[in-house]
């Protein structure tokens, strides 16, 4: 008999989600940056152990609705803390327990669904601090158990996947039995231009940047041709993305290209334009169109 379930991860920005899916999944399905709210889209990555198939929901960040993009993160966090068969509250060790986790923790313990705890980046952290963390974990009012993990480093993942794989119910597989992720090729190629951008530029520019892949092209075997378009909100934002002379453009092409190659395993040729798009943030049904749903 098969087994298979979601598992929601929640946790303030930052504490290593994506890392986290990421390292579970074996590939690289989920963006990551050390900025907070990279994550929009409620990204699954897949992980299969035998007859047991496991699907992570990187959940975007929780925060107060700002404007309708943030609005409708905040309530696909909501629907899919409902639709998952176990929830996985991520803690940043080395921060310790502070207000924004005890209050996900509370989200958490009002649901129906089994939560576990994951204290992650120990490798940042002494025994005795260790300790302490993992004890205030332990009192968040979850019942739940609590590992310590590195996910950056893989120290305490396969006790804690093994945990979670045991929590999922019979049944049939809900992807193919080898699926990583649920992006399609376009989506995940324009991540990783976006998890460039991300990178490179400060203050409102990484919220302001969206990327869109219009066109994928295998003109020949070995070579892939990417068109994408990064959208910004304003001149001055797009500005700053092409730089004096063109220079910042082409430093995120560069980097974005090298990621794509290493992705797709073949050549790439990245054409990179910038464009101004007033309000996408706040446009329903742009938003519609982008997956954000
Ligand atoms: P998210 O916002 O929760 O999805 O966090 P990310 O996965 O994007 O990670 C945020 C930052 O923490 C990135 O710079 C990661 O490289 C870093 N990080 C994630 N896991 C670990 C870990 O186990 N140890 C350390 N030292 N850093 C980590
Ligand atoms: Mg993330």
């Amino acid at each position: 008999m098969t087994r298979g379930g979601f598992v929601a991860l929640a946790g303030r920005p930052n504490v290593g989600k994506s890392t986290f899916v990421n390292a579970v999944v074996g590939e690289k399905v989920a963006i990551v940056s050390d900025r907070p709210q990279t994550t929009r889209r409620a990204i699954r990555g897949i992980h299969r152990s035998g007859e047991c198939q496991m699907v992570l929901v990187d959940l975007p960040g929780v925060q107060r609705p700002l404007d309708e993009l943030t609005k409708r993160m905040a309530h696909r966090v909501q629907q899919e803390l409902e639709g998952a068969d176990a929830t996985l509250l991520m803690l940043n060790g080395e921060q310790g327990v502070g207000p924004g986790d005890r209050f996900i923790a509370a989200t958490l313990a009002s649901s129906r669904v089994q939560a576990t705890i994951a204290v992650n980046k120990v490798d940042r952290l002494a025994r005795a601090p260790l300790m302490a963390v993992l004890q205030e974990a332990s009192e968040l009012g979850l019942d739940a158990e609590v590992f310590p993990i590195s996910a950056r480093r893989g120290s305490g993942m396969a006790q804690l996947v093994e945990h979670l794989s045991s929590l999922m119910p019979e049944g049939p597989f809900m992807f193919a039995p080898d699926a990583s992720s649920d992006q399609s090729r376009e989506l995940l190629l324009a991540e990783l231009i976006r998890e460039a951008v991300i990178r490179r530029t400060f203050q409102e520019v990484p919220h302001a940047a969206e990327v869109i892949v219009e066109e994928i092209e295998t003109p020949r075997e070995g070579l892939v041709r990417v068109r994408a378009l990064i959208w910004v909100e304003s001149e001055s934002q797009k500005g700053i993305l092409i730089g004096a002379q063109g220079r910042m453009i082409k430093a995120i092409g560069s980097a974005a290209r090298r990621e794509l190659e290493r992705v797709l395993g073949s050549q790439v040729h990245l054409d990179l334009s910038v464009r101004v798009r007033r309000d996408w943030r706040g446009d329903d049904s742009l938003l519609d169109r982008l997956g954000i749903t």
